[in-house]
């Protein structure tokens, strides 16, 4: 079953052609794995999933509600916010640079939007919050603010906050480029285990080792379009397309 559907995407910045027809779709407990150069078009195909950005034509399904319709004069719209508001329940993202509110306590980034958004009350939110805490190896900083964290801890507050919500897909936009080296491990070994559970996520990394490890499918990109897509294997350890290779050539010694 699919629980993300990437159909015909096209985005423009101004002049800039930043998707120009991308299509794809992840299982459920599937890991997608992104990889390309920068500028590719990466983040900008995991923020319109998301809903952060209007896509200009196209269309993208999660979980079998459609972002576009057509209305009753058959023209292609925006659904409605009911709709919209499920697809933005069901999606979570992950940012590179963590984008934790400062002024809160790990603790209560993890549980803002269980109250807000998803109204959980006080019970429901400290069963999952002390759950999730507990997952992410946080308890003892359920008090701290990000500034006292450090990068690898703060970017298991913004995994753990995605968790809490419970989206049917979780989408990792570069979850380790902003961490000191010996930072980063400690991030992959806990999305590593999502995908064990079976977690369906979309990943964008540079880490190829991990992607090799983790994804059950990869896709290359370039230039606003799939260059090259299949199993880890097929994609990382034996790529067809030469603009693949070449990407790949600098991270194998
Ligand atoms: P990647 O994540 O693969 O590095 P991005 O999706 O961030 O690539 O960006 C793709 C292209 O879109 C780049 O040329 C970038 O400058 C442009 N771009 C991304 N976001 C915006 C924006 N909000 N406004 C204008 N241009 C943007
Ligand atoms: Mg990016």
């Amino acid at each position: 079953m699919n629980i993300v559907e990437v159909k015909n995407l096209k985005k423009s910045f101004g002049k800039n052609n930043v998707l120009k027809d991308v299509s794809f779709t992840v299982k459920k407990g599937e890991t997608l794995v992104i990889l390309g150069p920068s500028g590719s078009g990466k983040s900008t195909i995991l923020r319109c999933i998301n809903n952060l950005e209007k896509i200009d034509s196209g269309n993208i399904i999660i979980n079998n509600n459609e972002m576009i319709k057509e209305n009753k004069n058959g023209k292609l719209v925006y659904n409605n916010k009911k709709v919209l508001n499920n697809m933005n329940l069901d999606t979570g993202m992950v940012f590179q640079e963590f984008n934790l509110f400062p002024h809160f306590t790990v603790k209560e980034n993890i549980s803002k939007a269980l109250k807000y958004v998803l109204k959980k009350n006080k019970n429901e939110i400290e069963n999952i919050v002390n759950d999730i805490l507990k997952k992410m190896d946080l308890n003892e900083k359920a008090n701290s603010y990000p500034c006292e964290l450090s990068g690898g801890q703060k970017q298991r507050v913004g995994i753990a906050r995605c968790l809490a919500l419970n989206p049917k897909v979780i989408c990792m936009d570069e979850p380790t480029s902003s961490l000191d080296p010996e930072l980063v491990g400690e991030v992959l070994n806990v999305i590593k285990k999502l995908a064990e559970e079976k977690k369906t996520m979309i990943i964008v990394t540079h880490e190829i080792k991990f992607a090799r490890e983790v994804a059950d499918r990869v896709i290359f990109m370039a230039d606003g379009k799939i260059i090259e897509e299949g199993t880890a294997l097929e994609v990382i350890q034996n790529p067809k397309q030469p603009r693949t290779k070449q990407f790949l050539k600098r991270y194998i010694n």
